[in-house]
């Protein structure tokens, strides 16, 4: 029998367990711990809570999590609860599927001012993570100003314009729903350091902006390049400027109808963050690209901005004494392989890129990684404790673990909990998490 430990029970987590499975079968028997009391990572508390069919795929984790041979390890902090290097003398390979849970900084003046948030917070926060729970965004102000042309920055923007009804069906928690409802944003600015032709949208969430109730999308016609340059853009990306020209022919008419406006301020790289109590305007300065970088061209301007989140990428949390590379902000690997023994998977490899799908064939890689480590005798011979192991810790330290059957008691407290026509009501705090089970 071998052992394998997986820290973090998001999509990357779950196809390493899926794709060990199916390596092993029956001679492995796989481990997935989470900080939090509840599963799947980013399925919960990432991806927006209007994009439900998306979540669907947590359908195929709770396969694999039904398994004989994996076990959900919940509410066991990795450096609290046990460290890595007693991790690994309990399992033949321990893998961190963590993810990227940091904002990547702006890094510029008055970044600190109340009222400027990361994404990973903003998202949290509507998604219910219970780090974020309590942030408090204030909306009253009119102004939003969202930084980054990604497919976070579109989520973002979404759920700012969306009205109530909208929400419908989505499974956003009642304090964000709450305090959207009373929200008075009109304007939500995109801000865009470079052009159409570099966005990070991808065609089918930025169509969705065509089709909102109160809210309409402005993207400035000389802000477009000429037409027949999208030839040469990859498919993908020929569709999603395809959008933004749409967005462009929008006639004044038709915007007459929306209370909101979505503007796409491309070409503008943000300088800093003005205000005193809180943030009230962003300094932006104009660039443009060449060779695809965004220049400065030393023309500033402001911007009103009574609520900033700034969407530009997300951070690994590093692990002491384990390799990380600081400038990409992730686990320094070579190709899922931290050291013989100690591995990564999803964002904590890559960096946050790609689709969820991205993690299936990453998971896939990592385990042969482990297997060819394995086979070569460089995780020395079997024999190792593994979940045993742990579980006379958990004993010892009277950790609280919360196993998968527990999940699925939280999992209908929320289901029945839901508001009508939603999925479900989610727990905000670990605490109620844990109750709920009982
Ligand atoms: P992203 O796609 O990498 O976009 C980040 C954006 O931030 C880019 O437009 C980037 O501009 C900009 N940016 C970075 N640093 C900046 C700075 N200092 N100042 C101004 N702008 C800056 O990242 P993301 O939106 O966080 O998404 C992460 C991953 O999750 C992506 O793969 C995304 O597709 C995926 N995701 C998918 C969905 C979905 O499918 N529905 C939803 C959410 C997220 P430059 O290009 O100029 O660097």
């Amino acid at each position: 029998m071998r052992h394998l430990a997986i820290i973090g029970s998001g999509p990357a987590g779950y196809y390493t367990a899926e794709a060990a499975q199916k390596h092993w079968g029956d001679e492995i028997r796989v481990d997935i711990f989470d900080m939090l009391p509840v599963p799947y990572g980013l399925i919960r508390t990432g991806v927006a809570p209007d994009h439900q069919s998306i979540k669907g795929v947590s359908r195929r984790y709770e396969a694999t999590a039904l398994t004989e041979n994996v076990r959900f390890v919940g509410n066991v902090a990795v450096g609290r609860d046990v460290t890595v290097p007693e991790l690994q003398s309990l399992y033949d390979a321990v893998v961190f599927a963590t993810g990227a849970p940091n904002d990547r900084a702006l890094g510029i003046e008055g970044e600190a001012l109340p009222n400027v948030f990361g994404s990973a917070a903003f998202v949290g926060w509507y998604n219910g993570h219970p780090q974020f729970a309590g942030l408090a965004p204030d909306l009253s102000g009119r102004h939003a100003v969202v930084i980054g042309m990604g497919n976070v920055a579109l989520d973002v923007a979404r759920i700012l314009a969306k009205t109530e009804a909208e929400f419908a069906g989505s499974d956003i928690v009642a304090h964000a729903l709450d305090a959207l409802r009373a929200a008075a944003i009109s304007t939500i600015t995109i801000v865009g350091r470079r052009g159409p032709h570099q966005i990070m949208m991808t065609p089918k969430e930025l169509g969705e902006l065509m089709h909102l109730e109160r809210a309409s999308p402005r993207v400035a016609p000389s802000d477009l390049p000429p037409e027949a340059d999208d030839a040469l853009l990859e498919p993908g990306l020929r569709k999603s400027v395809a959008h933004l020209r749409s967005f462009a022919a929008i006639p004044e008419s038709e915007r007459a109808d929306k209370s909101v406006e979505i503007d796409f301020d491309m070409f503008a790289s943000p300088v800093r963050l003005l205000g005193k109590d809180r943030v009230e305007a962003i300094e932006l300065e104009r660039t443009r690209v060449e060779a695809g970088r965004a220049v400065g061209t030393g023309e500033t301007y402001t911007v009103p901005a009574d609520l900033v989140i700034s969407c530009i990428g997300y951070r690994s949390s590093p692990i002491p004494g384990v390799p990380f590379d600081e400038r990409a902000g992730r686990f320094a690997n070579d190709e899922g392989r931290i050291l013989p023994g100690l591995y990564c998977v999803g964002w904590a490899r890559r960096g946050p890129t790609g689709t969820i799908g991205t993690n299936r064939p990453d998971g896939f890689g990592v385990v042969e990684k482990i297997a060819e480590d394995m086979d070569g005798g460089a995780l020395g011979p079997r024999g190792k404790e593994g979940r045993a192991g742990f579980d006379r810790l958990v004993e010892e330290r009277g950790i609280e673990v919360v196993t998968f059957r527990d999940w699925k008691k939280i999992e209908e407290a929320e289901a029945r909990a839901a508001r009508e026509g939603a999925p479900r009501e989610k727990f905000v705090d670990v605490e109620a998490m844990i109750r709920a089970r009982e």
